[in-house]
Order: structure tokens, then sequence, then C-alpha cells
């Protein structure tokens, strides 16, 4: 670097590039249904029963295609795991510290990650918890704002 600084001009930058992305068929009627109902959908596997939210194409157990089995789910849950978010970064989706959990909705055999919007100090895995949805949308998994503490 050194020899070649004695013959160029270098800048170094960073670049911000605006991007577009599509979320699939499955995960498109999930963020759909959320933006335009408010109501959680999940997939059912008619094979093993298992019931996948956030939706899956197919079955992890037996390779079952999910997309025409859809479920509705209750907005009510509870916390499996989580940890403390403390360091503050730009792209968290709010100011740390914040409380990132996994949660099982009722009805549901996978758990979903979100943030809990619970005192780091009282959150438990088992504490019930009810999806707080957006105000405003933002056509995504934020159209769910938080759970909170029932
Ligand atoms: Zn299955």
């Amino acid at each position: 670097m050194e020899d070649l600084q004695q013959y160029c001009a270098i800048r170094e930058g960073k670049l911000a590039l605006p991007y577009q992305y599509f979320a699939g068929r499955v995960g498109s009627k999930f963020i759909i249904s959320l933006r335009d109902k408010k109501k959680i959908l999940g997939v059912k596997c008619k094979k093993c029963n298992k019931i996948y939210v956030p939706p899956r194409q197919t079955c992890e157990r037996d390779f079952e295609l999910l997309t025409n089995d859809w479920v509705e789910l209750a907005d009510t849950g509870v916390v499996t795991n989580f940890t403390v978010v403390r360091k503050p970064d730009r792209h968290h989706p709010r100011p740390a510290p914040f409380v990132l959990g996994l949660i099982k909705l009722d009805g549901a055999d996978t758990p979903m990650a979100h943030i809990i919007d619970a005192d780091p100090d009282k959150v438990a895995v088992g504490m019930k918890v009810k999806a707080r949805f957006a105000k405003e949308t933002t056509n995504t998994m934020l159209d769910i704002e938080c759970f909170q503490p029932v």
C-alpha cells in the first residue's frame, strides 16, 4: 500500500446502495396479511401437523410442500428464549438496550424472533406476550411493532 500511495491518489469511501428484494410467495403472503389485516399467518404440514410461524415453503421433517395450507395464529404466545441487545447499532430496529426474543405463538410449533417490549431485568422464558401492531406499516415483519407482556 505504501508503494501504491507514492504514485496513486487513493480515496477510501462507502457507497449506500438502495435496493429491493422479493420476499418470496410465502414471505409476501405473510407480510401482506400483517400489513392489511393485522393477522399472523402460518402454514400447517398435512403429513406431520407441525405449524410453522413464520411460514415456510416446505416441511423440514418430511419435505411436504406447505404453500397451500395456511392457518391463522393467535397474536399471543410464550417467550421461549431471549437475549438483551446492549450494543447500539444504527441498523437495529430500536435503540439499545432492548430485548430480542423467540416467541412461540399459541398454536404454533416453531418460535419466531421479534422484539419484546419488556424490562431486560424482568423478561423471562415462559413469559406470556401479545403482539402489538405498528400504527403505520413498514411492509416488513416490523408491522408487528413488538411483543409486550400480558
Ligand atoms: Zn411435516
